[in-house]
């Protein structure tokens, strides 16, 4: 099938190179002449596993790049728009990138299309992108408008693709559903993961994947609710958190207690700072606006949100009680991405921490494996970015992990402790066991867990031998 993807960001990006591996030719358009321009000459813009494999094995092949929408949709028989959707400042979705590649398809529909909304996209917009699209004279059997939700994560963006726990369909008729199911059929008649150059399964990959086909309108439920229902659980995990801290219980091994119930599940329930990232603040903000505007009033994602917010705020408050006053203190800071894997800072509860900190009058070295680049962008030069956790660590009044890169869960302790100047550890992401981190001789605070304070004050034995 010949297919245009609309939108080179993080999904169409990943889509687009991800449909061209299962065989599909397929054009990726953006408007953004200087993305094209880096895409072309071999700027991978975004950290993504597998993807500069896909690209170098696609590119210029079976993935062309372009800026004329009209010309892609006048060969393709399906148009993915994978274009953002941020929020406005009352938080519903602002639609107006989708409604404009929704003007630019219609003058060029000269065949029966399927225009595919693969953006996340509030509960209706198919019925809109329709009526736009008939307002803009196509005739109305010339095309059909589907919803196919992408429920890939940052950092494992190809592998999520392409071995996705299900692959969900919303279309109204027949004829749409047909093109789809076509679209996915290496992966749903198993053909593409008997490739030998496949991408390789990620553990507990379902093969091949379900596909269900739903209406349009539950379809853009589904990614709604998935992804208010994931905020949830991180929410409830954190409020759960800070009762463990104060009873003096253990959240960790509180998590597997429930996680271990298979009703429940134990993915996704992580106490730390909170979610972030361009999906769930914004999505949760708009789907809470469209059950508004349908008449109800969803109150429990506004405690899902508040609670986020709340769990930035208990974590500022464990740095101050950590440091008492803060204004000249140095920090070093683990991690600015808003997740490990991914150079996304987009909502970074890691930013929106250091920035906090920063208006308190501390001075911040921050490292991070990917997104320094970005973060520069955001944080200016006030901010030292350095290129290794030890340097970041280097002479600081304590030291906060912020982001779950794996690399930060694998220290070599002894050389961290020596590096700061005194040995404390404020851990947003609980990747260390606090009687280990004790016994190393590190004052550690964590969430959800009881402070952790060494036996012996090892750095001041250290120092008094001259050795730090
Ligand atoms: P993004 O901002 O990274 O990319 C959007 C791209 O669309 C940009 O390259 C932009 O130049 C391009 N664009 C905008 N208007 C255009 C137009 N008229 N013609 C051609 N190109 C145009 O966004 P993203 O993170 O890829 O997200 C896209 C959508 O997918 C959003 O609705 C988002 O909620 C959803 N989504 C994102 C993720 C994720 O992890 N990032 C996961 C699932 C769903």
């Amino acid at each position: 099938m010949q297919l245009t993807v609309v939108g080179s960001g993080y999904v169409g990006l990943v889509a687009g190179a991800c449909f061209a591996d299962l065989g599909h030719p397929v054009i990726l358009v953006d408007n953004d002449q200087t993305k094209l321009g880096a895409l072309r000459s071999g700027v991978i813009p975004i950290h993504e596993k597998f993807l500069p494999e896909l690209l170098r094995r696609h590119l210029g092949h079976n993935l062309t790049l372009s800026d004329d929408l009209a010309a892609a949709v006048g060969k393709s028989d399906a148009i993915f728009v994978a274009v953002g959707t941020p929020p406005t400042g009352t938080g519903e979705a602002d639609l107006s990138y989708v409604e404009s590649v929704a003007r630019g398809i219609s003058g060029a529909i000269n065949d029966y299309k399927v225009i595919v909304e693969k953006s996340t996209v509030p509960v209706y917009t198919s019925d809109w992108v329709r009526k736009i699209i008939l307002r803009n004279a196509a005739a109305p059997d010339s095309f059909d408008v589907a919803s196919n939700p992408e429920f890939l994560r940052e950092g494992t963006a190809v592998a999520d693709f392409l071995y996705p726990d299900r692959i969900v369909v919303g279309a109204d008729t027949p004829r749409c559903a047909r093109v789809l199911r076509e679209v996915y059929a290496p992966m749903t008649d198993g053909s593409y993961y008997r490739k030998e150059d496949a991408i390789p399964a990620p553990n507990g990959a379902q093969i091949p994947p379900p596909l269900i086909t739903t209406s349009a309108k539950s379809a853009e439920l589904i990614k709604h609710a998935s992804n208010a229902f994931l905020a949830m659980k991180i929410s409830f995990v954190n409020a759960v958190a800070s009762v463990c801290e104060s009873v003096g219980a253990n959240v960790q091994e509180v998590c597997k207690g429930i996680g271990t119930d298979s009703r429940i599940g134990s993915r996704f329930l992580n106490p730390g700072i909170g979610y972030g990232g361009s999906c769930f603040p914004k999505d949760l903000m708009a789907f809470r606006a469209v059950a508004r505007e349908c008449g109800y009033d969803f109150q429990l994602l506004d405690e899902v949100m508040r609670i986020n917010d709340d769990q930035r705020q208990r974590f500022l408050r464990k740095v101050r009680s950590a440091l008492w006053t803060l204004p000249g203190k140095r920090l070093g800071v683990l991690g600015l991405a808003f997740k490990g894997g991914t150079d996304d800072i987009r909502e970074s509860p890691a930013i929106l921490l250091v920035q906090a900190l920063q208006q308190e009058g501390c001075r911040i070295v921050a490292h991070d494996p990917a997104a320094m680049a970005r973060a520069r962008e955001v944080l200016g030069s006030k901010v030292e970015l350095v290129d290794s956790p030890y340097e970041a660590a280097s002479g600081a009044d304590a030291l906060l992990i912020l982001t779950e890169w794996e690399e930060f869960a694998d220290l070599d302790l002894d050389r961290l402790r020596k590096q700061l100047k005194y040995p404390i550890v404020i851990d947003g992401r609980n990747l260390y066991d606090p009687d280990e981190m004790a016994a190393q001789g590190f004052t550690y605070y964590s969430v959800g867990r009881t402070a952790a304070t060494p036996a012996a004050p090892i750095k001041a034995a250290e120092a008094a031998a001259g050795r730090s």
